[in-house]
């Protein structure tokens, strides 16, 4: 069934109504994006970074990942490719942080929160995103946003780098889009302040059902209430959908619910304008996309 879906490689999604839909890939590595590209991936939706600081002794070094950024750039050539800045913490440690062990992680200095708090390690990755940018259409995303003061601080170090780069006449896109991730219930009530600071908006459903409901993500024990489908949750998503589009911004998502053929019409009735898998699923997604709307 999979070779018979080769067809529909590079067709486009348009809605009758004339909106464009794109199907785009996670990876967590560069390896991953030859493999997003032949299976149709119109963009990279998100590049977990965290990979690139896992498994080793020492931070990676700004060169080293500018080189990596750079390089699944230029791989990607004109098609976007978000690149989602450091999260870890929760499930995910890095030994040589001497990270402070939290009773609950989760909830803990994670993402966004640990790079504000070491600010050092979030502006190395900065700065080789910025250097990286003029290789190709790199936009910037920052995960676990629950504060319009945590979106500023973010902003305020982003244009700290620039300015840095500038400095030393360092080459960048200036213009570069920055979005952030909605995954904490706050930021998905509060969409429509949020919209007015971003670029674009990605719906992570792993995490935002995980706190919407209170239900452990990894906990077998509570799959049933680990639930996509649930009102409060789709009442966020599609919250966080209108209020990017009143705003004049797109709206993705990352998460798994993304590749969920019961969420996907709903998701398409929401607006939403990307859908954003992994690459082993991105052919019977776009698929299951055609079909639905060709009904
Ligand atoms: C999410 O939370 O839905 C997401 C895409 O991010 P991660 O799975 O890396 O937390
Ligand atoms: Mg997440």
């Amino acid at each position: 069934q999979k070779e018979g879906l080769k067809k529909i490689l590079d067709k486009k999604i348009i809605t009758k109504d004339g909106r464009k839909i794109m199907v785009a890939a996670n990876i967590g590595s560069l390896a991953e994006v030859n493999v997003a590209l032949s299976n149709g991936a119109e963009g990279i939706g998100l590049f977990r970074t965290e990979f690139l600081y896992m498994d080793r002794n020492s931070m990676p070094s700004e060169e080293e990942q500018f080189e990596v950024y750079k390089q699944v750039a230029q791989k990607m050539g004109n098609k976007p490719v978000i690149i989602r800045t450091l999260d870890i913490g929760g499930d995910k440690t890095l030994p040589y942080l001497n990270l402070t062990k939290e009773d609950n992680p989760f909830l803990g200095v994670r993402a966004i929160r640990l790079c504000l708090q070491n600010r050092n390690i979030f502006k190395i990755q900065l700065r080789a995103l910025l250097r990286a940018s003029i290789y190709g259409h790199i936009k910037i995303m920052f995960p676990m946003i629950g504060s319009l003061k945590e979106l500023t601080s973010a902003k305020t170090i982003l244009k700290e780098c620039m300015k840095e780069l500038q400095e030393k006449s360092i080459d960048f896109k200036n213009n570069m889009e920055m979005g952030m991730m909605v995954e904490i219930p706050a930021a998905a009530v509060m969409a429509d302040e949020f919209a007015k600071h971003v670029d674009f908006f990605s719906i992570g459903t792993n995490d935002l059902i995980q706190y919407t409901l209170a239900v452990d993500r990894m906990n077998e024990g509570l799959s049933d209430l680990y639930n996509p489908m649930n009102p409060a949750v789709l009442h966020l998503i599609k919250t966080s959908i209108h209020a990017a589009h009143a705003n004049g911004i797109p709206c993705y998502m990352c998460g798994e619910m993304a590749a969920d053929f019961s969420a996907i019409p709903i998701l398409l009735g929401y607006g939403l304008d990307e859908f954003s898998v992994s690459s082993a699923s991105i052919l019977e997604v776009k698929n299951f996309i055609l079909e639905t709307i060709n009904q």
